[in-house]
């Protein structure tokens, strides 16, 4: 006899729907993605342009160590054959140059050659990097969703009170020296770190991974999403793109439907958000949730948005670079987002690897975080539509770009074909996250429990996932992908699954 199998129907199309996704058709839920726009990804989704594929969000990965957590959920799902990633250099993982004082760092990956590669730049301090890297290795461990332990608490509750230090007091605990505590901050654009307000959680957790070891893609980060979508499709369930929800029916306490642009309704048993929490918000009937609620989720300040600029090189100009390079204006100064005038402040650059990568480069990414504010004048203009100044706007800080990465790469301007910017206008328009949050909501320890959203909400079939609970980024979405899969499949459920799976695989090996 044919059982009916329970339906989600999952909002979003990019890491945390496609990943929740997969996980409950993997583990015998009918699932349907439905994806606003024409290729599904989200952060995963790459673009062509001038005959070649651009990231447009996704280009570091870690968690992807043998036995690292997503390593193991990859494997469980069978992803892992699907895609390919090489190491960045293990003698320099990230690099830093100072354009203020022409300095510049290379940080190595693996605990101890980490601690080496600092201690060889600053020799008093090589006691306090052991104590702080220890630290920062016992604030993670306290995670145990991290280490895909089994667990018996709600998501990430902040154990203990070292979760809260902010992120630089806790790093001058163990450091005098500025330079190196200003070194140790090197990777907060990446999580948009705050002085006296990112909690060392954050630091600690995001600082593990990389010194655990970083990967990048070999060809589109595309690749990730479409692999994760045929687990989807594999199973029975369906990956929408083109299907924007536009509204969503609720009667009483649960939601009867989801209403896509093309009028169609879509139902189901549960309903997943894996969008921008305030932007779902903005889909719900004013009657779904109290005031009260609306108002505690818009005071959530959003993470900083991204000004990105997409490169192609001409040949032979620049070399293939197998490591994120980041310049900053000033000493002393953990990266600063900077405002009108001074931006920016710092910048990341990548020259992403691509099937049988060469000694040269042909194409790279150049981004820097940027504020919304400073895009605040054109907020309210759709794309192609938003004007001259705009434009100029738009091709002035493009320029900055280039300006300051030249401090590193003395001939890039020579060595640039073509160049296109992207702003926070196309962050917020393409992701549908409001104030083009790159991260989801920004972490303030003086109120850790403002930014906190459980997954499960007053209204009893829906369920949030994605970057704006607990963690952000390629290892915290996937994380919070089982929570919330779980809600549904019963508490460790999947990670049961995954370790068991982890184990048969190495018992194989
Ligand atoms: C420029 C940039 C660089 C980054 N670099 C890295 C990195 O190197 N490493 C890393 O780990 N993380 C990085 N991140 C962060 C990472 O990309 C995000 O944390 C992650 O993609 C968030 O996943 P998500 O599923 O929550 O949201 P998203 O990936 O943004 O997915 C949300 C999806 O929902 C869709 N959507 C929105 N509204 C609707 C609607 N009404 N109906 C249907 N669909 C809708 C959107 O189109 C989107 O596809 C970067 C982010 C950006 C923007």
């Amino acid at each position: 006899m044919e059982t009916t199998k329970n339906k989600a129907i999952i909002i979003g199309g990019g890491l945390g729907g496609l990943f929740t996704g997969a996980i409950l058709a993997k583990e015998g839920w009918d699932v349907e993605v439905l994806e606003k726009n024409r290729t599904i990804g989200g952060g995963l989704q790459s673009f062509r342009r001038w005959g070649m594929s651009f990231d447009t969000g996704m280009h570091m990965l870690v968690g992807f160590e043998p036995g690292g957590n997503l390593d193991k959920i990859c494997s469980y799902l069978g992803v892992l054959d699907r895609i390919e990633m090489r190491k960045v250099d293990d003698d320099c993982a990230d690099e830093i140059t100072c354009a203020a004082t022409g300095k510049t760092y290379r940080v190595a990956q693996g605990r101890e050659a980490f601690i080496e590669s600092l201690a060889r730049e600053f020799p008093d301090e090589r006691e306090g990097l052991e104590r702080y890297v220890d630290h920062v290795y016992a604030i993670t461990d306290q995670v145990g969703l991290f280490y895909l332990r089994p667990y018996d608490y709600d998501s990430w509750q902040m154990i203990g009170d070292d979760f809260t230090i902010p992120a630089d007091e806790f790093i001058a605990m163990y450091i005098k020296d500025k330079h190196l505590r200003d070194l140790l901050s090197l990777r907060s654009p990446l999580f948009d770190g705050r002085v006296g307000e990112t909690p060392a959680y954050v630091h600690s957790i995001i600082n593990t991974l990389y010194i655990d070891g970083a990967r990048r893609f070999v060809g589109p980060s595309q690749q990730l999403a479409d692999a994760l979508a045929q687990v989807i499709e594999e199973n029975g369930g369906k990956v929408l793109a083109g299907a924007e929800v536009k509204e969503v029916e609720v009667e009483g306490k649960r939601i009867t439907a989801v209403v896509t642009a093309d009028g169609e309704r879509h139902t189901a048993d549960a309903y997943i958000s894996a969008i921008h929490v305030g932007s779902m918000l903005d889909l719900m009937p004013e009657h779904a949730f109290t005031k009260a609620y609306r108002k505690r989720i818009d005071a959530i300040p959003n993470t900083c948005s991204a000004f990105t600029i997409f490169i192609k090189l001409k040949p032979n100009m620049i070399p293939y670079i197998n490591h994120t390079t980041y310049v900053k204006r000033h000493d002393e100064s953990v990266f600063d987002l900077g405002g009108p005038q001074d931006w920016p402040q710092g910048l990341m650059y990548m020259t992403p690897a691509q099937p049988g990568q060469g000694e040269w480069a042909d194409r790279m990414v150049i981004t820097a975080p940027m504020t919304w504010d400073q895009i605040a004048p054109w907020e309210n203009t759709k794309h192609g539509h938003r004007g001259g100044d705009y434009l100029k706007w738009k091709d002035e800080h493009t320029q900055r770009l280039i300006d300051l990465a030249c401090v590193s790469l003395p001939n890039l301007r020579d060595a640039i074909a073509e160049v296109e910017g992207s702003s926070p206008l196309t962050v917020r328009d393409y992701y549908g996250a409001r104030e083009g949050a790159i991260y989801g909501y920004r972490k303030d320890c003086r109120d850790i429990m403002l930014s906190h959203i459980a997954p499960v909400t007053k209204v009893q079939n829906l369920y949030y996932t994605g970057q704006c609970l607990n963690l952000h980024g390629i290892c915290g979405v996937p994380l919070t992908a089982i929570v919330t899969a779980e809600i549904l499949l019963g508490r460790n459920y999947v990670i049961n699954k995954i370790n068991q799976h982890y184990e048969a695989t190495a018992a194989k090996a």
